[in-house]
């Protein structure tokens, strides 16, 4: 299996290669030369005995041909074991007999990105082994909170890369702040920037393009690289767990093996629910694909009138990892709408650029609403389903994935289709504790982050997640603070600790 663009000029790679670069020469996205069939049955005949670990492996031999069993076994086995807390990895629940929650977040960090992250630095490693040059990977992430601690996770102890974080110093939330700044591991680095996000950004594409550092770097065996979620490395590994989703769901009897289903996935960057427009055309059995947003709906428009207009107001919402107007993954879905024709994709996106927006023509609007149902949730509508689900069937929804059961409902109402449902929830509700104590109608204004978890934990029964409550516990191993300007200096620091001399 190769990889081309889907700009069309950029030369093909091997999957090792299109991870190792991420962005393809044309600034296009990589894609898989085709999307190979997954053989369902073969799954299911092994669904007793085999962990997700080894049906990750299986799946992912299709796309990653160029990876051997035994590398790609070995790198799932040590991405999908003793960090999640969960045996499943990614177990269901089902809230009624149409509604599956399929959970994506008993990873470390304890939302769905641990599934991508906790995978994709070992693919990496791998791939590494394989470059004609000898040279070690430094990662630099600046993050607004979720991400970045998923990161550190993900690469730390990974052999051949270091990994460096930036966060602004005023613009994490405590919990966020507490699981940076404890993160362990040999080859990981965090300082906190003086300034917002954007400052803290800013650094970080200062350096990536300061030449003389670049070449610093380079004298010294490094390169820069960045964890980037529109990576084919991070995309693959969400495709494994519909997979496995539909397998439980016939595991317990509420589908037979074949039957059609809706998934529904609330969405920011398009790159979760892509995964599950991949997997479907890989052969699963979906009926239906429903793209939730929040208030910045950029993509409910867009499925529903074929216009994707960035040139909006862009809202803070309750549901923040969702806040987002330019879903950088969806070229990968404009690739297919067009007929795998790169010089269409390549007119949407200079008019988005040059323009702010881009129209399809009738007859791709009609394939992309054969596949997709777009819809969006307010904050009201948000916080009414955070309190459904809890009254109703007494489970908790972060507010993501709350975004995404208004959706769902919304569709059911407006078609009267009663497919069984899976519903990807992307966080744990612990980890979004004071949106979901407030639509709950719980005070939450000073107090601290330790009570208000406590506070959850008493009023759902459920225990707090274990890489939560030690966040009280844990030393703060990462003290640094600095300026804008010193960030290049705080990586060379680094650099010497990790290499010394
Ligand atoms: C990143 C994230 C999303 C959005 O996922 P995309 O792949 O960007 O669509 C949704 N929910 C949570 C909790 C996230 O962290």
């Amino acid at each position: 299996m190769h990889y081309i663009s889907t700009r069309g000029q950029s030369k093909n790679y091997s999957a090792k290669k299109a991870i190792i670069k991420g962005l393809a020469e044309d600034g296009g996205l990589f894609v898989p030369a085709f999307l190979p069939p997954i053989n369902l049955q073969l799954s299911f005949n092994h669904q007793q005995s085999i962990s997700y670990a080894s049906q990750a492996a299986l799946i992912l031999k299709s796309f990653l041909t160029d990876f051997s069993e035994a590398d790609l076994n070995s790198a799932c086995q040590k991405a999908y074991g003793e960090k999640f807390d969960q045996e499943a990895i990614v177990p269901i629940n089902f809230l009624d007999k149409e509604t599956a929650v399929l959970e994506l977040w008993h990873g470390p960090t304890l939302a769905f990105k641990d599934l991508a992250l906790q995978l994709m630095p070992r693919l990496l490693s791998f791939a590494l082994q394989e470059e004609e040059e000898n040279y070690e990977l430094l990662i630099l992430v600046a993050t607004s909170g979720d991400t970045g601690k998923a990161a550190l996770e993900g690469f730390a102890d990974v052999p051949g890369i270091s990994i460096f974080v930036f966060f602004p110093h005023a613009g994490v939330s405590e919990i966020q702040r507490l699981q940076m700044v404890t993160q362990r591991g040999q080859n990981v680095g965090v300082c906190a920037v003086l300034g917002n996000f954007d400052d803290a950004q800013s650094g970080v594409k200062q350096i990536f393009s300061d030449r003389q550092l670049n070449k610093n770097l380079q004298k010294n065996k490094f390169r820069l690289s960045s964890a980037n979620s529109i990576n084919w490395g991070r995309l693959v590994p969400q495709i494994v767990y519909y997979f496995t989703g539909y397998e439980q769901m016939a595991a317990a009897g509420k589908i037979s093996p074949g039957d059609p289903i809706l998934i529904c996935v609330p969405t920011g960057n398009f790159g979760n629910i892509l995964a599950a427009y991949y997997a479907q055309r890989c052969g699963l059995p979906v009926a239906k694909l429903i793209c939730a947003s929040n208030r910045n709906k950029v993509l409910t428009d867009f499925i529903r009138q074929g216009v994707y207009d960035r040139r909006r107001e862009f809202y803070r919402t309750e549901s923040p990892s969702m806040d987002i107007l330019i879903s950088s993954n969806l070229e990968r879905l404009l690739f297919e709408l067009s007929g795998r024709n790169p010089a269409l994709v390549c007119e949407w996106i200079k008019d988005l650029e040059t323009q702010g927006w881009y129209c399809l023509p009738d007859e791709k609007i009609s394939y992309l609403q054969s596949y997709f149902y777009g819809g969006f949730a307010d904050r009201q509508e948000t916080f009414q389903a955070i309190r459904d689900t809890f009254n109703y069937h007494g489970y908790l929804l972060d507010p993501h994935t709350a975004v995404g059961y208004h959706v769902l409902r919304q569709y059911r109402e407006e078609t009267g289709d009663s497919t069984p449902a899976l519903l990807a929830a992307t966080a744990s509700p612990f980890k979004f504790n004071v949106a979901v104590l407030e639509a709950l109608g719980r005070e939450t204004k000073g107090k601290d982050e330790f009570s208000l978890l406590a506070e959850l934990s008493a009023l759902s029964g459920k225990p707090v997640p274990l890489k939560l409550a030690e966040l009280q516990t844990l030393p703060e191993i990462h003290k640094d603070v600095c300026r804008r300007e010193e960030m290049a200096a705080v990586i060379w620091r680094f650099l010497k600790k990790v290499r010394p001399g």
